[in-house]
């Protein structure tokens, strides 16, 4: 029995609808939310008591007793890597034809209703790939922007995110300064890791994600392996092979629940305004895959 979490003030949106072509018998559901929402105070958050201890760490869900990560200023210029050979180019600046709306809440899955525009998609709802993945290398580009109402703040600025295989989000958000809770961060892996230093760079002005992800695998209802996840953000390594415990965004800590070795890959519509491009991907075999052998001369 899946649950939806009504907390957040209906600020999960975003990843609400997995297509239908695309879903495995109990799988997805608009888990790419914002949890906590703009609880942002520690008045706030004294109210709002969900964060659970979060196994094998000493913080609770967005503790906020947890501390901020360093700033580090990237060298620049930021990785803009053309895609490799053997990469599906999911976006190029042009088009979304590799991605379908997630029709917001629970609605049909269309056509994208992004701008398309000077090589960058604007966020308008949240976007899944047509096409599956598990372990993969990923590579993206955002940017988020100032907002109309310059008050808005913390998780309500700029907020989208990287939602690998629908459930596990590396967080993107407004991060230069913007004050939020450390694992709702951008470059989070949301509400479980902070990034290890903050690399973010002023509204306007272009990030990249370079993801190493490894696919979690099941047996039936067990978890036989969990994902572990690794993050290069603007060059920079924020996490590195740290384990995943299960989907992201949710309060309490969720768990696991078991799901296809290929799943799509989300883009969360949260609140924005957040743009991006140069979106590729590689799947990830492993070690022997060639065909050919060493021929001694
Ligand atoms: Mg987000």
């Amino acid at each position: 029995m899946q649950t939806r979490r009504t907390f957040g003030r209906g600020l999960v949106a975003g990843l609400a609808a997995i297509p239908a072509a695309a879903q495995q018998p109990a799988a997805p559901q608009g888990r790419a939310g914002g949890g906590r929402g703009n609880f942002e105070t520690p008045e706030e958050y004294e109210k709002h008591p969900e964060g659970s201890p979060i196994p094998g760490q000493k913080w609770k869900v967005h503790d906020l007793k947890r501390p901020l990560p360093p700033k580090v200023t990237p060298g620049l210029p930021i990785l803009s890597p053309a895609p490799p050979s053997d990469a599906i180019v999911l976006f190029d600046g042009k088009d979304l034809s590799q991605w379908v709306s997630g029709g917001g809440r629970g609605g049909p899955a269309g056509a994208p209703n992004w701008k398309i525009e000077n090589g960058y998609g604007e966020m308008a709802g949240g976007i899944t790939t047509k096409e599956k993945f598990g372990d993969c290398q990923l590579h993206v580009e955002w940017t988020t922007l100032q907002p109309t109402d310059p008050a808005r703040h913390g998780q309500g600025r700029g907020n989208s995110g990287i939602v690998l295989m629908g459930r596990y989000e590396i967080q993107v958000l407004s991060g230069y300064n913007n004050p939020t809770y450390s694992d709702g961060m951008a470059g989070g892996i949301y509400g479980l890791y902070p990034p290890m230093v903050n690399p973010t760079r002023p509204e306007g002005e272009w990030n990249s994600f370079d993801i190493f992800f490894e696919a979690p695998r099941f047996e039936g209802e067990k978890v036989t392996k969990p994902a572990f996840l690794t993050l290069i953000f603007n060059g920079i390594l924020v996490h590195h092979r740290v384990e995943l415990l299960g989907s992201t965004s949710t309060l309490p800590l969720a768990k696991y629940q078991p799901h296809g070795a290929e799943e799509p890959l989300g883009i969360q519509g949260h609140t924005g305004p957040a743009r991006f491009r140069n979106i590729w991907i590689r799947r990830l075999k492993g070690y022997d895959t060639g065909t050919e052998l060493f021929q001694p001369a």
